[in-house]
């Protein structure tokens, strides 16, 4: 029996974790669920799990949420507050983490998972974005099990060899990492019609139905450019060593290229269910609730190069990873708060990338030695980035 917090248990990757749960109740239970803003939803997983605690990150909502959870059959003790969100992941009855938090606010808890030596199961690229040599020292230090649940990482993971030695492309002949993307919903816009996108299109992805930010991420390609960084830490890689292939039916999740010629892909109906369940259960397979993949159904397969011109924030991301770790957290932050700026109307989307440049610019490459340094230089880009989004209003 694994027991299990749920951190983000509201969001697109919460539920969907949840839903992995229930399908298994000799297998897992759940001890917290945390949540955020969805108070309504927070207190209906609550019925629907009965965890030992239920979190609310925000200590303001603990009467609306209280008064909403005295109107059901739930026991659940509520805890409020970061310390609690803490203890929850640290606390020595969980062996599993899912780390579903969306932003920054995710890094904390997670990181309390990994000095606790949990098995952490990680959504929240965000978190090694920002950290990635101190998350990975913290991981190894404390001997916690990292494994990716972004559906890409988790290919990769699912790909490569059982002797993958960390960083050591050459020991397993292993040539290139191919990350996959979608493209999002504007692959084939004219770049003209850029300007005028609005939040809900950018948030209708073509493939997968996520929360709001990883869906602008998405259309705007920073998401890749986010797991490009993630993947470099992941698994130890180089730059070169990764390359970004356009793969507009999101079938295949990511590959791993071998010098041999040999190209090994892992693929799937587009469903975050797959890669949760192969976290939750690995080495073992679990069902998931995914259906298996119709190959008589499959009437395209195509890949291409994305274009520069289309998607900035990509190769934006790509230039910060090589520039390193103040550079990474420093436009992760600009980009957390100009989408916030653009899906509540004050930005255009094109202004995005143009935050994210600036912030880029402006910010120094000093060395971050410390996650306290890190949060300050986090907190130092975003509010260039909100001076900038004042300009642009
Ligand atoms: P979401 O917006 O649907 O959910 C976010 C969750 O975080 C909610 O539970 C919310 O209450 C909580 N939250 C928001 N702000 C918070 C704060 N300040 N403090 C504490 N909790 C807060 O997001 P999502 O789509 O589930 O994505 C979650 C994470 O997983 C993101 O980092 C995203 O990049 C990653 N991810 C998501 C998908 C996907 O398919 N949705 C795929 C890969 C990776
Ligand atoms: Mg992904």
């Amino acid at each position: 029996m694994r027991t299990i917090t749920v951190l983000g248990a509201t969001g697109s990757i919460g539920q969907n974790t949840l839903d992995v749960i229930a399908r298994h109740p000799d297998k897992y239970r759940v001890f917290a669920i945390t949540g955020h803003a969805n108070l309504e939803e927070l207190a209906r997983l609550a019925v629907q799990c009965s965890p030992r605690y239920i979190v609310l990150s925000d200590p303001q909502a603990y009467s609306a949420f209280s008064a909403l959870l005295s109107k059901t059959n739930c026991h659940s003790e509520v805890l409020v507050g970061a310390q609690a969100l803490d203890d929850v992941c640290s606390a020595p009855e969980v062996d599993t983490v899912m780390s579903a938090i969306v932003g920054a606010a995710g890094l904390l808890p997670t990181l309390a998972a990994v000095r606790a030596g949990k098995r952490v199961l990680l959504a929240n690229k965000e978190s090694l974005v920002m950290s990635g040599e101190l998350f990975m020292n913290a991981v190894i230090e404390h001997k916690a099990e990292l494994l990716p649940i972004d559906s890409e990482h988790n290919a990769i993971f699912q790909c490569l060899p059982h002797d993958f030695q960390y960083g050591n492309l050459a020991h397993s002949g292993i040539a290139k990492i191919l990350l996959t993307g979608s493209g999002g919903p504007f692959r084939i816009l004219p770049n003209e019609s850029f300007d005028a996108i609005t939040p809900d299109q950018a948030c209708a992805h073509p493939n997968w139905t996520m929360g709001r930010k990883i869906s602008v991420d998405s259309a705007s390609m920073m998401n890749k450019g986010l797991e490009f960084i993630e993947a470099k830490w992941l698994f130890g890689l180089h730059e070169n060593d990764i390359e970004v292939v356009l793969h507009p039916q999101s079938t295949i999740h990511s590959m791993v290229q071998y010098v041999d010629g040999s190209v090994i892909a892992q693929m799937g109906n587009p469903d975050m269910r797959t890669p949760i369940a192969y976290g939750l259960s690995f080495p073992e397979r679990i069902s998931s609730g995914v259906d298996s993949l119709d190959f008589s159904s499959l009437a395209d397969f195509s890949f291409s190069k994305p274009e520069p011109s289309r998607y900035p924030n990509l190769y934006l991301a790509m230039q910060a990873c090589e520039e390193g770790q103040a550079a990474t957290t420093a436009i992760n932050a600009a980009n957390e708060v100009a989408v916030e700026a653009f899906l509540q109307g004050q930005i255009k989307f094109t202004d995005i990338a143009k935050v994210n440049e600036q912030v880029l610019q402006q910010s120094d490459l000093i060395e971050l030695t410390s996650i306290v340094q890190v949060l300050e230089h986090d907190a130092e880009a975003r509010s260039l980035a909100q001076q900038l989004v004042r300009k642009l209003n």
